[in-house]
């Protein structure tokens, strides 16, 4: 009983973090993309020589640095917007192995011990990629004079009674990764708050607090969980539960990359209730030669739809907004402008947008913050697709 209510109380505090550090992102989400998107609008105006460049670079790395440490809370709070695919873990483990190795000093013993017949994961590569790396920094810095770091898969069948117990998953089938160090270990208050973001135990300047709690979010968004075995002194194992899939691997769609930001003349509708992105935006578009047509509200952006007496090629919509969701607008206007094209940009997600029901409704997706080139270049891929 003891046992149960201290897993409560912690998915309880997990939670309450969760919803808060989700909420703080989504905000800062908009107001650096406008941070973002003035600082490059502004560079592309100035001369070459002009000595005020540096101040604007300087508000614009400050700007990216700010969106690092907000996507690292987004993830937290599992309102990343991921790119899931079907892939193989000994894949990715295989890709980032040289990296690994890198990082590892060479007083670490490095060993992988890969199950050659590993079920596949439907999971964000790149976000599995951030994972390991974060527990093998993490191992690193638990082994200051050396030791052992071994990354293991392999599949397993969790029961009823397993998944209820340690975990707060299902039964069923599992793609199992451990990544055990022979270190410090944990004391017990490490390990119950070891998630939490920004808490740490390393010294100021060493360690942000937002290793595992990336972990954590990345692992429960993607449909899995973790547990942790730890001892002071003799070290500790992470065992990342990821739910197996039936399917052969996905190949990676790579973005395409044109170097310029391509132009346009087409008509768009933008819909986005925060003003200061909702101007960046015109002023992006305009520049771009689009026609721009301008809501603040879904009810509004439908209007115009029904009033417009010309084509209206694009519709470029934030997700989150109050009273009508992006999604729901979407509906709505297709139904007004049959063949309209879609576009949703978002920094946050709920679990019912993720980009597989996206492709299937043939409507595409940007993540807060952008730059004006990216937005450019994703307006020219959706109107064309
Ligand atoms: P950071 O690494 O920046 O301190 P993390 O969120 O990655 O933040 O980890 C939080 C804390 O959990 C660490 O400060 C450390 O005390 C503890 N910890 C994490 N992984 C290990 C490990 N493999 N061995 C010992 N302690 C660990
Ligand atoms: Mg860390």
């Amino acid at each position: 009983r003891k046992h149960l209510e201290e897993k409560f109380r912690q998915s309880h505090k997990m939670e309450a973090i969760g919803l808060l550090a989700g909420g703080i992102a989504h905000d800062f989400n908009n107001l650096l993309t406008a941070i973002a998107g003035y600082s490059e609008l502004t560079l592309r105006k100035m001369e070459p020589d002009n000595p005020l460049r540096h101040n604007i670079n300087e508000i614009k790395d400050a700007g990216d640095r700010a969106s690092a440490l907000t996507s690292q809370l987004l993830a937290f709070s599992r309102k990343q917007v991921l790119n899931p695919r079907v892939h193989n873990l000994n894949s990715v483990i295989s890709d980032i192995e040289r990296m690994l190795r890198r990082i590892i000093k060479e007083s670490i013993e490095f060993r992988t011990i890969l199950d050659p017949n590993l079920q596949n994961i439907k999971a964000d590569p790149g976000q599995i990629e951030q994972v390991i790396m974060n527990l093998a920094i993490n191992a690193r810095d638990a082994m200051p004079l050396g030791g052992t770091l071994v990354i293991e898969t392999q599949n397993v069948t969790l029961s009823e009674i397993e998944a209820a117990d340690r975990l707060n998953i299902g039964p069923g089938s599992y793609v199992k990764m451990t990544v055990t160090d022979n270190g410090q270990g944990m004391d017990e208050d490490t390990i119950n708050r070891m998630f939490e973001p920004f808490f740490t135990t390393k010294d100021s300047g060493k360690g942000t607090g937002l290793g595992l709690s990336t972990v954590y979010g990345i692992v429960k968004q993607s449909g899995g969980d973790i547990a942790v075995s730890s001892e002071l002194d003799s070290g500790t194992a992470f065992e990342i539960y990821l739910p197996g899939v039936n399917r052969p691997a996905q190949a990676q769609k790579w973005p395409e990359s044109t170097g310029v930001s391509p132009n346009g003349h087409e008509t768009i509708l933008l819909v986005e209730d925060e003003e200061i992105v909702r101007n960046l935006i015109r002023e992006i578009l305009v520049s771009s030669g689009y026609t721009v047509l301008e809501a603040e509200s879904g009810r509004v952006a439908l209007s115009i739809c029904e009033t417009h007496p010309d084509k209206i090629d694009l519709l470029v919509t934030d997700v989150i907004m109050p009273k009508m969701s992006g999604l729901e607008l979407s509906d709505r206007v297709v139904k007004v402008s049959p063949g309209i094209k879609i576009l949703f940009m978002s920094g946050y997600t709920d679990d019912s947008i993720d980009d597989s029901r996206l492709t299937e409704m043939d409507r595409s997706f940007i993540e807060k913050p952008f730059t004006p080139d990216d937005l450019a270049r994703k307006i020219r891929e959706t109107l064309r697709s």
